[in-house]
């Protein structure tokens, strides 16, 4: 007899991502793999009487999305925090933190998130004077939606020692006011951590990102019965959104410790792949450490196997690296997080031992820096197969738009980043100037020039949800008549966010398109989105998720 299907999604809209057989009806898998795509009449045909059978009411199935850039472990745990993505003005702003503050009274730290640069009108920067009209008596930290710039008011200041100020590395300050006080703009980590420490999560949840470290000393079992159940809401989070697999962009051994120990108990929900994150502070021999997390980590729902790194900051605080002079700021390009020497000696290094390699880079600067490196590895090294990555790439320079392809290069881009779509225009656009707008947010460009590229929100920089990022890509405005086009084609976003994912992470034999012997990770969504209006895409959501073989959400 031959095998019967486990699960069976039928009259359907098969998108499957797979060149050689676009569409389909219906699909069947058994165990975690795809059995059969194909006609809703020979799937049928693989049906038992144990069969569970899921009808997409002609709605669109595709490959579960694959989010090339995400903070798993920190998105989880600001997933309580105050949203303040849709909260604009003070009256707003009052009423909401007054408001979650109420309901939190023994709260140490009252965190806030996604607030935009302009959330005050008038282009007023924000300083603890504002946040203490609001909440004079609680310590409140207000996160930029970007979490690379935070306020604090007063108390927050005092609370955590940094009120008169505190000497921070390159990259990082906290703002002084002309009275001699911290004014409470914190930009960059090494500014806001020690307000950030106050809070009940403690720190544990962003030493992959501000150090790459682990936690010391060790986590007790109380606070790593928190951190699992956190990492637990973040997984059901993803997959709520149809997300089957991240491709983390910071980390540690703590992190994929945790993860691991959710899968050998239950399973993952999610495939995750969990980088080292190399420091401007640390020496070559730290690779060590992430040769032994790919060693450790290499199954289908857990791995490692790459280096992340940052080389500047971002726009809005003027700490990306930009070739020519910021407008109105003679004289300043924002610094490089590593010099371009040093970063092209950790390339290759990091190249020679086979380990692929991250890289933000946010200004043209910065991604010329980058460019630069991996050009070195490859002279160094030899040409292979390294796959390294630049993220975000904000603004690019067009010499380098041919680059990408000639080194092999992928791009890793956030539509829902771009000013005007999931974030305000300004201050944004006027920063960068619009002599650079051309090539600012370029994704058509850059995939037109030839760079693969990949998908991703940055969440928690961004929500997860993969439809308001696709929204943020096939709608995208001109902010001038003159700049290029550079909305996406559905079929490029969603092969961005599937098929060239798993590409990215060394995986496109196993993930990312519908196709026999593949792994089953599938979204059933909730409509058809290729008859969707674009400005109402996400309007369509996750109605079934699959990962691995197994329902891992239903709406
Ligand atoms: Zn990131």
């Amino acid at each position: 007899m031959s095998p019967r299907a486990d699960i069976i999604v039928t009259n359907a809209r098969v998108l499957t991502v797979d060149p050689g057989r676009p569409r389909a009806e219906a699909l069947a898998i058994v165990d975690n793999e795809i059995m059969a795509v194909g006609s809703a009449g020979d799937i049928d045909g693989l049906k038992s009487h144990a069969t569970r059978v899921i009808d997409a009411g002609g709605a669109s199935v595709l490959p579960g999305f694959n989010d090339a850039h995400v903070h798993l472990f920190c998105g989880a745990a600001e997933l309580d925090n105050l949203q303040l993505g849709a909260v604009n003005g003070l009256d707003e702003l009052t009423a909401a933190a007054r408001a979650y503050a109420a309901q939190r009274p023994d709260e140490p730290l009252l965190i806030a998130q996604g607030a935009g640069y302009a959330i005050l009108p008038d282009n007023q920067r924000i300083t603890r004077q504002h946040l203490d009209a609001i909440l004079p008596d609680r310590a409140f930290l207000m996160f930029a939606a970007d979490h690379h710039t935070a306020w604090a008011n007063t108390k927050a200041l005092a609370e955590a020692g940094i009120l008169n100020g505190k000497a921070v590395g390159v990259g990082n300050e906290i703002v002084m006011g002309a009275d001699g006080k911290a004014a409470g703009e914190l930009r960059e980590g090494e500014a806001y951590n020690p307000v950030l420490a106050l809070g009940a999560a403690g720190m544990r949840f962003r030493l992959g990102l501000e150090t790459g470290g682990e936690p010391d000393p060790a986590p007790t079992a109380a606070e790593r019965a928190f951190d699992l159940d956190l990492m637990r809401k973040g997984l059901a989070h993803c997959a709520a959104h149809g997300v089957t697999s991240v491709q983390n962009m910071d980390g540690n051994l703590y992190q994929l410790e945790l993860l691991d120990a959710i899968d050998r108990e239950e399973g993952l929900s999610l495939r995750v792949r969990v980088p080292f994150h190399f420091r401007n502070f640390m020496e070559m021999d730290v690779l060590d450490k992430a040769e032994e997390m790919h060693r450790r980590f290499h199954s289908e729902r857990l791995r490692s196997g790459f280096v992340k790194m940052f080389m500047d900051g971002v726009v809005d605080s003027w700490t990306a690296v930009m070739l020519d002079d910021y407008p109105g700021k003679p004289g300043w390009r924002g610094d490089p997080l590593f010099e371009p020497k040093r970063f092209a000696e950790i390339a290759t290094e990091a190249d020679r031992r086979g380990l692929q390699i991250a890289v933000h880079a946010i200004g043209d600067g910065a991604v010329r820096g980058v460019l630069d490196g991996y050009e070195a590895a490859r002279k160094a090294n030899g040409p292979r197969d390294s796959r390294h990555r630049i993220e975000h790439i904000e603004v690019i320079h067009p010499d380098d738009l041919g680059r990408f392809r000639e080194l092999g290069v992928a791009a890793s881009m956030q539509p829902i980043h771009a000013p005007g779509t999931g974030f305000s225009l300004q201050p944004t656009a006027s920063i960068i100037g619009e002599a650079k707008w051309p090539y600012a947010y370029a994704w058509q460009t850059v995939r037109e020039a030839g760079a693969p590229m990949i998908f991703a929100t940055d969440w928690p920089v961004s929500p997860i949800d993969p439809m308001a990022n696709l929204k943020a890509a096939l709608t995208r405005k001109r902010w001038a008549d003159s700049d290029p086009d550079q909305r996406q084609s559905l079929s490029d976003s969603l092969a961005s966010y599937t098929r060239d994912g798993a590409w990215i992470e060394f995986m496109e034999n196993r993930k990312g398109m519908l196709r026999p012997g593949m792994l089953a990770d599938v979204v059933v969504l909730s409509a058809d989105i290729e008859t969707a209006d674009p400005e109402a895409i996400d309007q369509v959501r996750p109605a079934v998720t699959i990962a691995d073989g197994r329902v891992v959400y239903e709406a």
